[in-house]
């Protein structure tokens, strides 16, 4: 059976990249979503008796269930408790990733697999893909997004948005461009599954010449 490409997606905040894979996901590629492993870990029983062995019993809710808003407050204030965390669920979550890449690999329903992961060239996940493709919004339009929809302030917008690797570097990093500056859904729709139809394409005679030719 031939490998089927990996296709990361990269992009500013409020790019569409969440949206950019749901429309892939529509032409037949199935989508692994870091936020959904990172949130599966953190509930993972090994991963919050650990925490809790850490932090203590501050980290959960009145009823008892774990309190991201809390684990969120500890790693933003100290970035040594991030780290910690993060050498705790990092490998996890790529062991689990790897497990999914391989199940949709050997089923014939599923023609591509993309990786939705909100830093994927500053984890270096670029270098597991056959593809990249950037998502492109201008940044007022992202801004807007995610201040209007997620009821972000201007001032976590600004902090986040600071926080990521500049959006040149990302984009050079990119085989594929898709712009997505506009609210015309149905035409991101018809821009996506064309691009992922020659992503497919490009991918599979690409692997025919091999990877230096
Ligand atoms: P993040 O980097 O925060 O994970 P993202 O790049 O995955 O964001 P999305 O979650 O796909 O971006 O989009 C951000 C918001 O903008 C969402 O609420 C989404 O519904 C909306 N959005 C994205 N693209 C469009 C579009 N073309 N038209 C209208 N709304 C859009």
């Amino acid at each position: 059976m031939a490998l089927k490409p990996v296709i990361g997606l990269a992009g500013g905040i409020g790019s569409g990249k969440t949206t950019v894979a749901r429309l892939l996901r529509e032409a037949g590629a199935a989508v692994v979503d870091s936020d959904e492993l990172n949130l599966a870990q953190l509930h993972h029983p090994d991963v919050r008796r650990e925490l809790q062995s850490w932090w203590g019993n501050s980290i959960l809710d009145g009823s008892g269930e774990l309190d991201r808003k809390r684990i969120a407050e500890i790693i933003f204030r100290d970035p040594n408790d991030r780290r910690r965390l993060e050498r705790l669920v990092h490998p996890r979550i790529a062991r689990e990733r790897e497990r999914l890449i391989e199940r949709h690999q050997c089923d014939p329903q599923v023609r591509a697999i993309v990786l939705d992961t909100p830093l994927l060239v500053e984890s270096n996940l670029d270098e597991r893909c056959d593809a990249v493709i950037f998502v492109e919004a201008d940044e007022e339009v992202r801004r807007r997004r995610v201040v209007e929809r997620r009821g972000w302030s201007t001032e976590e917008w600004a902090r986040r948005e600071k926080s990521q690797n500049a959006l040149d570097k990302k984009k050079s990093r990119a085989d594929y461009v898709v712009v997505n500056n506009s609210s015309d859904l149905a035409q991101l729709r018809a821009d996506v599954h064309a691009l992922f139809e020659r992503v497919i394409l490009e991918a599979s005679s690409k692997r025919q010449r091999g990877p230096d030719d």
